[in-house]
């Protein structure tokens, strides 16, 4: 037996994986990695891929990158882990330092943890205590958070409960807190005809429930610009500002959460900066190690930041923690990436390789099973139908052949139901962005117009 058959065996016989109906999976012929080198994975056959998900959205300077490894092996020479308990190391202040020089000015503490999913959580944590600790009996219904329709912002039950997407949240609805959902302000397929009455009727709803229940709310927490696990939903220009107005206006923390759209992903640094938004919390994950290891890391304000502070350590202390946060390692590399951002001026170089992605999708738009094409920086998603008038969405089943034809045709690339996602390594060249859309057009051309 080759090593692939064997490996498949022991996969389908040990590892359960995420988001994935294993009944399905088994079934099916997938693809285990070896290695990777810049804009590509190899699989165990030595077959190469161009990486146009960039690993689940985190990888940023390209795999098997020389600056990142050799970063992450001076650390180990020096040690691979001690506890921020209680006690500091050298990676994990530099890093904090480095994250609030280049985020919102507003923001000037960092709480670190591991996932996307934790960083929320803690941000949700916060946002909640913030409020008790200012004036417990003033602000004791201060306990509710305005969330938009189908956002996501991770797994854990904290998190799910500020989620909005039906197909992956129903099923916990016993287990989760109550939050307060504002429609999604996302044109396509939606009841409005143009984007400025959406945009005048969703702000106008949010105030309302702003003004009424403002005694409620502890906090807005938002993908900021591109609701991006429902299917890359992308917000109009000036609502993310015109939120940010409500919320300093009814007294609620802002909570951005940047885990998927921060790191450059969207154009600018943070997506944040686009709009000149200055959140009380944000979060942020996936990219920050340029796609290594596990970091998130959750900023505050120092006016949130000081509400926890007391001569006691049992009050108003935040007792949140997870044993890994703060590692040395993970730290190290998350540096050296926000340094390679920097040397590399990568996000002038995202700025172009963005217009090149846009202008090549937008080539496509004629094509009949073709909805619509939307998106930001090197994130935009494309609608796949079946009826172009009427918005009907093209069966899953065909979706999911194209996804399986780009990967024989050396494309790995993902859908999100009915829409394909074109989230590339954010370092990617102007050529490689052209082939990721090339392969998807001949395999697209191969399942939908009868080429196969
Ligand atoms: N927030 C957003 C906006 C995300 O897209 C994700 C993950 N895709 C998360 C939070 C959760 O991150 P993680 O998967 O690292 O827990």
């Amino acid at each position: 037996m080759n090593n692939t058959k064997e490996l498949k065996i022991k996969d389908s016989e040990y590892v359960w994986h995420p988001f994935t109906q294993m009944g399905v999976y088994t079934k099916d012929n997938p693809i285990i990695i070896e290695k990777g080198k810049g804009s590509y994975l190899y699989d165990t056959n030595g077959k190469k891929y161009l990486d146009g998900y960039a690993s689940l959205w985190v990888n940023v300077h390209g795999h098997n990158n020389k600056k990142l490894n050799k970063a992450i092996k001076k650390q180990l020479n020096k040690i691979a882990h001690s506890t921020l308990l209680g006690s500091s190391n050298i990676p994990s202040i530099e890093l904090a330092k480095k994250l609030v020089n280049i985020t919102p000015e507003k923001l000037k503490k960092v709480f670190y943890s591991d996932t996307g999913s934790a960083s929320v959580e803690i941000a949700i944590k916060m946002a909640y205590q913030y409020w008790k600790n200012i004036d417990r009996n003033k602000y004791s219904k201060k306990n509710k958070f305005l969330t938009l329709k189908n956002g996501y912002h991770g797994d854990t039950l904290g998190s799910v409960s500020v989620g909005g997407i039906d197909s992956f949240h129903q099923i916990f609805k016993d287990l989760i807190f109550e939050n307060i959902q504002i429609e999604s302000p996302s044109i396509y397929k939606s009841r409005y005809v143009n984007e400025k009455d959406m945009i005048d009727s969703i702000l106008n709803s949010i105030e309302n429930i702003l003004l009424e229940r403002n005694e409620e709310i502890a906090g807005f927490i938002l993908e900021p610009l591109i609701q991006g696990a429902t299917g890359l939903f992308v917000h109009p220009e000036g609502f993310l500002k015109s939120v940010e107005k409500l919320c300093r206006k009814y007294n609620v923390l802002l909570i951005c959460d940047e885990v998927a759209v921060g790191f450059g992903r969207t154009g600018a640094m943070f997506a944040c900066n686009h709009e000149n938004v200055q959140p009380d919390i944000m979060c942020l994950g996936k990219a920050i190690t340029g796609g290594y290891l596990p970091l998130a890391a959750t900023l505050t304000s120092q006016k949130v930041y000081k509400a926890f502070l007391s001569d006691n350590h049992s009050i108003n202390t935040f007792f949140h923690g997870h044993t890994y946060t703060g590692n040395q390692i993970v730290c190290s590399v998350a540096l050296e990436n926000i340094n390679l951002f920097e040397k590399t001026n990568l996000i002038a170089h995202i700025q172009k390789t963005s217009e090149t992605l846009k202008s090549r999708l937008h080539t496509l738009k004629s094509h009949e099973n073709i909805g619509d094409i939307r998106g930001r920086g090197l994130m935009f998603g494309v609608e796949l139908v079946k009826d172009k008038h009427n918005k009907v969405d093209l069966d899953i089943n065909s979706v999911e052949r194209i996804v399986r034809n780009c990967k024989e045709n050396g494309l790995m690339i993902r859908n999100l139901e009915n829409v394909i996602t074109f989230v590339p390594i954010l370092n990617m060249s102007n050529k490689e962005i052209k082939k990721m859309v090339n392969i998807f057009e001949k395999s697209l051309h191969n399942i939908l117009d009868g080429d196969e």
